[in-house]
């Protein structure tokens, strides 16, 4: 690991003061969990770490009651853990707290923070890999691409993108189904950012998965859950833990009279962003869940899937992952 300079400062303007205009020289630590492996595997190498460990007002859920339903606010400080044992969230958000329940194992919960989780760097092999300088790291190709290519874990929705790693959160999906913002703090003050605006597909160093600026900080997530609102995610895993999914979709929709409305349905790990299958909430609202309904919304959520050489499996996963994220949400878990 290449030395730094290692701060803590106590307030978040503090924070945005230490930071710098451009990205490589200056991270900001949380827990760690992403970083510090990072740094480890010199794909970091910063001068400067700013410790977010000390600062104040970042480590509180917020729960009230709105006109239009339950607002949530929660600090980006707060750790993976707390959120998967609120007792209020987990009644809320099922889709949340089960989520956050089974990010990593035990340790990477209790350390790892909802802000870490959102701006952690996406796993793609070759980006981690020191030796490999790909597109985001200065060099001029994706090493992914290639009919030879090592990319059974990459993107299935592929068109457009240079860059073809998927974004590695496993809250964001979640989060931008109840329709999300980000709340950031930088030089000119506060802005609150759509989540489904917040992640973009990057291809060049310049860029990273999110499109805060260097010099900014999340200091929290908002979102509102209506009356009668139904949620559940879904993730398909080769490993129950210590892993991150190979598909994942998370649902969320209003459900008066058995019929879906409102619908938000945001597939994970099939795409360099979190990827909102419109096609699949177009398919299921107005409708009761059945399976059947259910099924044709996952066809729905897979079409126009364009896989690399390794990975048309996932094809199927999207549309398990959806048809059993809108059937749970409804409470009805038959495969167990
Ligand atoms: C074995 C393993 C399995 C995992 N499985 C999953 C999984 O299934 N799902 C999943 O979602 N994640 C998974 N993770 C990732 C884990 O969730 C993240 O490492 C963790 O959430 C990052 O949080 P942190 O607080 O440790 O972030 P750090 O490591 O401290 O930071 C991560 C990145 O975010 C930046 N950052 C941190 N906080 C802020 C902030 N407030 N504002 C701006 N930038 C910030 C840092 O500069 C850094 O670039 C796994 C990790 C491991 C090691
Ligand atoms: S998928 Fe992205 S991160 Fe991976 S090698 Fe290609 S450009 Fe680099």
């Amino acid at each position: 690991m290449k030395n730094f300079t290692f701060y803590q400062p106590k307030t978040v303007a503090q924070v945005v003061n230490l930071l710098d205009t451009k990205w490589g020289k200056t991270e900001i630590l949380a827990g760690g969990t992403d970083l510090l492996d990072l740094q480890k595997e010199y794909v970091a190498q910063p001068d400067k770490v700013v410790s977010l460990s000390g600062v104040a007002g970042l480590g509180n859920i917020d729960i009230s009651q709105a006109k239009s339903g339950t607002a949530v606010k929660i600090g980006a400080g707060v750790k993976l853990a707390a959120i998967a044992e609120h007792t209020e969230l987990k009644k809320l958000v099922p889709a949340l707290t089960q989520t956050a329940a089974i990010v990593g194992g035990p340790q990477i919960r209790n350390i790892g923070t909802l802000g870490g989780n959102l701006c952690q760097r996406n796993r793609c092999w070759y980006f981690r890999d020191e030796h490999v300088n790909c597109l985001l790291k200065g060099g001029d190709k994706c090493f992914a691409l290639p009919a030879d290519a090592e990319n059974r874990y990459h993107a299935i929705f592929t068109q457009g993108h240079k860059c073809v790693m998927v974004n590695p959160s496993t809250l964001a999906p979640v989060l931008l189904a109840f329709g999300g913002t980000v709340e950031v703090q930088g030089p000119k003050g506060i802005r609150v950012i759509d989540l489904a605006q917040f992640f973009q597909a990057p291809s060049s160093t310049g860029q990273r998965e999110t499109v805060l600026s260097p010099d900014e900080v999340v200091i929290s997530v908002l979102f509102g859950v209506p009356a009668g609102h139904m949620n559940a995610s879904y993730e398909v895993r080769q490993k129950q833990s210590y892993d991150w999914p190979l598909v994942q979709a998370a649902a969320s929709f209003n459900y008066a009279d058995k019929k879906a409305d409102a619908v938000r349905i945001v597939l994970g790990h099939v795409a360099p962003t979190p990827y909102v299958a419109t096609k699949a909430q177009e398919a299921i609202t107005g409708k009761e869940i059945t399976e059947e309904t259910a099924a044709l919304a996952g066809k729905a959520a897979a079409s126009g899937a364009k896989p690399l050489g390794q990975n048309g499996y996932k094809v199927k996963l999207v549309e398990t992952a959806v048809k059993r994220a809108l059937l749970a949400a409804v409470g009805k878990k038959y495969w167990e």
